[in-house]
């Protein structure tokens, strides 16, 4: 059986290794002419990372990201709303790691290509569409420069990890349109910035309408690290139309971003010097989809942010699409008929991330800031007079137990 994959991104990557530890034959084709490390911070959570150690990527992981230690939630202004442990360090067997995307997703492609070869992933070559028959698929690909000269490969299923604007989605539901955008701009840097804390704490510091996101990616090198900065701001009426998909992932000129950062206040970090030493800033809309009623169309499925493009809150992004890369990998090993291995797929990780997306539209965790200003917006001075520990415990561990990463963990000592 020959597995094709659509899209090198973590999902597309992490399902090619997944499928080859299972013996099975796999063939990635990638949009981009070579795979460059873009993007910037990017969480993930011990039950994804559960599944990278098993795939023995753990030590190289440590090389180039950060096991997360704690995590607060803070308003705006710097008022502490909640802090808890995470990752090993809140009794999981596994860590959380903060770290550049790029980084991750190079992680994955060194590993794709040590252990498949250098012809695992073909680049340059944009999905473009795909028949099917009863003995197994014709995926046709552009090439992405010409957007002419064409190929086509054959393999007994095609997996559509090809992200947020997905051609193999758009080919089942033609009349979906754009993505879903509430007018919510983010802008993302990273500089190298001295030691804040303890060098393992990421903060988040306001609700949906205007959040500043900010954590350290990489190890410590004399006294510095990679520190990751994201600002979320509410620019638009939620009924106006996201930006066009090739200006998604702009560069952004610091005039335009600096007067957002300085309305936000975290204590010990100088916010305007952070934005500014910040080589480059990237500009995304904060969209997602609507669940579908359906990712599996006989040998054709859809993986990821292609399946489930959901708010980057709560961490889930990443981590979601590795947990659909090992549940796809496991019954295309198990089942009789790649087809019935789909279905199943479908029917295991469909409902299950139609609910994270839906969590992550109203703050997902994070709402708990959200109620904290809407209850106090001039702040406070005792938080349980706002909310109570209970109440806020309550939408915390709720969405932990939601997203699938809340079973093992113990007391947490230090929580309040
Ligand atoms: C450029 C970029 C930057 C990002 N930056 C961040 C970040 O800083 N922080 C964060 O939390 N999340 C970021 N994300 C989102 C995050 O990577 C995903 O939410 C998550 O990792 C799930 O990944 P995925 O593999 O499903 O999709 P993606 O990461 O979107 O990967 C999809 C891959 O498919 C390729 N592709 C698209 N269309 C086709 C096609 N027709 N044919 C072949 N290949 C195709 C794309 O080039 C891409 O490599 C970014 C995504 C992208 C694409």
């Amino acid at each position: 059986m020959t597995i094709l994959i659509a899209g090198a991104g973590i999902g597309g990557l992490a399902t090619a290794l997944m499928l080859h530890q299972r013996g099975i034959k796999v063939q990635v084709i990638e949009q981009a002419s070579h795979v460059r490390e873009v993007g910037v911070g990017i969480n993930t959570l011990p039950h994804s990372i559960a599944e990278l150690a098993q795939l023995g990527l753990l030590p190289r992981l440590d090389e180039v990201g950060l096991r997360t230690r704690e995590l607060r939630y803070l308003t705006r202004t710097g008022q502490e709303v909640w802090r808890e442990l995470r990752g090993t360090h809140a009794g999981h067997d596994h860590p959380q790691f903060s770290i550049h995307r790029g980084r991750l997703q190079k992680v994955l492609l060194d590993a794709v290509i040590e252990r498949m070869g250098p012809d695992a992933v073909k680049t340059g070559l944009r999905l473009a569409g795909f028949v099917q028959d009863e003995a197994g698929v014709s995926a046709h690909f552009t090439d992405a420069e010409d957007g002419c000269s064409s190929q086509t490969l054959r393999g007994e299923v095609l997996i559509c990890a090809d992200g947020i604007h997905s051609v193999g989605r758009r080919s089942f539901f033609p009349n979906e349109g754009s993505p879903s955008w509430a007018g919510v701009v983010m802008w993302r840097g990273a500089a190298e910035w001295p030691v804040w804390e303890d060098g393992e704490t990421m903060a988040i510091a306001g609700g949906l309408g205007g959040k500043l996101v900010l954590y350290p990616i990489a190890p410590v090198h004399d006294g510095r690290q990679l520190m990751n900065w994201v600002v979320n701001i509410r620019v638009a009426d939620a009924s106006v139309s996201p930006p066009p998909p090739e200006s998604w992932s702009k560069m952004a000129p610091l005039s335009k971003v600096l007067p957002y950062a300085k309305r936000f206040h975290v204590p010990g970090i100088d916010l305007e010097a952070l934005v500014r030493g910040s080589g480059a800033i990237f500009e995304y809309p904060m969209a997602d989809r609507d669940p579908l009623p359906r990712w599996t169309h006989g040998r054709v499925t859809l993986l990821g942010d292609a399946a489930h493009p959901m708010y980057p809150v709560g961490s889930n992004g990443a981590a979601q699409a590795i947990l659909d890369a090992r549940c796809l990998a496991d019954l295309l090993a198990q089942a009789e008929h790649p087809r019935e291995a789909l279905y199943r797929y479908e029917l295991e990780r469909l409902p299950k991330t139609a609910e994270i997306v839906r969590t992550n539209r109203i703050g997902g965790p994070e709402r708990v800031i959200d109620e904290v200003e809407k209850l106090s917006p001039a702040g406070f001075d005792d938080i349980d007079e706002v909310l109570s520990y209970a109440e806020r415990q309550a939408i915390v561990k709720g969405y932990a137990k939601m997203a699938g990463f809340a079973a093992r963990e113990k007391p947490q000592e230090n929580s309040r």
